[in-house]
């Protein structure tokens, strides 16, 4: 096992993967910028090291400046958390260079996957199902697009190859615009990306988010931990997850699983990953593979008893691989809410300083957060500040206690969608389960 791990990454995933580290025995390093300095995971770290200035670009997205940190305290892996460089294969490959274990698939992993019209592929060649769409990237030539997007049948989504983040993505639904629409995201992922590629798929309108969770070793050993539920969704970000999702039959569930698993075994695939569906009428579609640990990797954590990071670091580790399908037990029912520092109904970023924090408690309450009262929110990254999950035998006792977690918790000085969250808990739609990816901006939209 590691002696100590350089954590390249902030906010609540490094201390969270922090908190699996100490459980460990292992050491860790955490890389800050100036502005979080003064972050709670930044003093409880055994050591720090200051990388850069509060632009991401010069410090959390830093190669060299990561990379210097791990040799000067002669840490022996990197965790990159989720975001920032975690689905950079450029990345782990100067980090496998570099002479230290990046605790992540291998880089030609990464970049297969990070290349959706490649991922596509390889998942259709693995027996994986997709969304109906064209044969790899479009070509230059407007009327093949337009007969393309007749064969799909409209409305058709436009996607950038290289896209990630909700990012770069176009709905048409006339032929009126189709090529404006192209030649946009085009443009788009040109800047964004680096990638001008784009391709297109049917648009589902109706569908459900449904991703499945799988741990891998990097040979013939992997195994699906469950699906998750992350319909609930605002500009393609997700603001509630869930796990099991609610009224779907387990034999569908378990098929597509296997094919998870097997595309895994295929592929060779190391640690953790997810693959993202779209399920609309009983159908699974497959749109991406997250190469990382994910935001909402805390609800599987709730209902299979694992610690998910910990296996992330055993098989980066090189530990033998004890994870086997038929031990593993999906138990009671876990829901996430993102709490975010933003206005809740105009989603305006809300930084500043927290001036009275009080979490809640109790019976299947998880708090994962490392904000407390007196913490500044610094407005140069991500506006998520911490993650709220409950755990019930039914998804009923789930809500439940979600409903009374939220109502206890107080927040001043700042503003965050925790109203939201407590409307939505509220909301029949949620209540009954199965809404799709469409109806909070839906909901949205009917606001006064
Ligand atoms: P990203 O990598 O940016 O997250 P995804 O391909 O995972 O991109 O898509 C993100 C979200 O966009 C999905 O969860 C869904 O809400 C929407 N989306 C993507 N593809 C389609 C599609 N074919 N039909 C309908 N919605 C889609």
């Amino acid at each position: 096992m590691f002696d100590k791990i350089l954590i390249a990454n902030r906010g609540e995933i490094a201390l969270r993967i922090q908190r699996a580290c100490r459980e460990m025995g292992i050491k860790t390093v955490v890389v800050h910028s100036d502005v979080d300095r003064e972050a709670k995971y930044v003093r409880l770290a055994d050591e720090s090291v200051c990388i850069g200035p509060a632009q991401a670009r010069d410090s959390y997205l830093s190669m060299p400046a990561i990379i210097s940190a791990a040799e000067v305290t002669d840490a022996e892996a990197i965790h990159p958390g989720y975001g920032f460089l975690a689905e950079n294969a450029d990345f782990a490959e100067r980090v496998e260079k570099s002479g230290f274990v990046f605790i992540g698939p291998r880089p030609e992993t990464i970049r297969l996957m990070g290349d959706k019209v490649t991922a596509k592929k390889t998942m259709i060649e693995a027996g994986v199902p997709v969304v109906p769409g064209s044969a790899g990237a479009l070509p230059d030539d407007p009327q093949e697009i337009i007969r393309i997007a007749r064969d799909i049948g409209y409305p058709v989504i436009v996607k950038a190859s290289g896209g990630g983040g909700g990012r770069g993505m176009r709905v048409v639904f006339t032929e009126g615009s189709l090529l404006t629409a192209v030649a946009t995201t085009r443009t788009e992922a040109a800047a964004a990306f680096n990638n001008p590629e784009v391709y297109m798929e049917k648009y589902l309108e109706n569908p459900r988010h449904i991703e499945i969770q799988v741990m891998a070793d990097g040979g013939r050993n992997a195994v699906w931990l469950g699906e998750r539920d992350c319909s609930m969704q605002r500009r393609h970000q997700k603001v509630i997850e869930e796990a099991p999702a609610p009224g779907i039959a387990r034999k569908l569930i378990e098929r597509i699983g296997d094919r998870c698993v097997e595309a895994c075994k295929k592929l060779g695939y190391r640690g953790a990953g997810t693959f993202e569906f779209l399920y609309e009428n009983g159908e699974f579609y497959f749109i991406e593979m997250n190469t990382r640990i994910q935001v909402e990797h805390t609800v599987t954590e709730m209902i299979t008893g694992l610690d998910l990071i910990q296996e992330q670091i055993k098989i980066a580790a090189g530990e033998k691989f004890t994870l086997r399908q038929r031990d593993i037990v999906f138990e009671g029912h876990s829901i996430e809410c993102r709490i975010n520092a933003e206005d809740p109904f105009k989603f305006i970023p809300s930084p500043g300083k927290i001036t009275n924090w009080h979490t809640p408690g109790g019976p299947g309450v998880r708090m994962d957060s490392h904000v407390y009262s007196g913490y500044t929110v610094p407005p140069n990254y991500d506006s998520m500040i911490a993650k709220l999950i409950t755990y019930g035998a039914t998804r009923e006792q789930a809500i439940a206690r979600m409903s009374i977690a939220l109502s206890e918790m107080v927040v001043e000085g700042i503003k965050t969608n925790i109203p939201l969250h407590r409307e939505l808990m509220q909301d029949g739609a949620f209540r009954e389960g199965g809404a799709s990816i469409h109806y909070l901006e839906q909901k949205l939209a009917q606001r006064p």
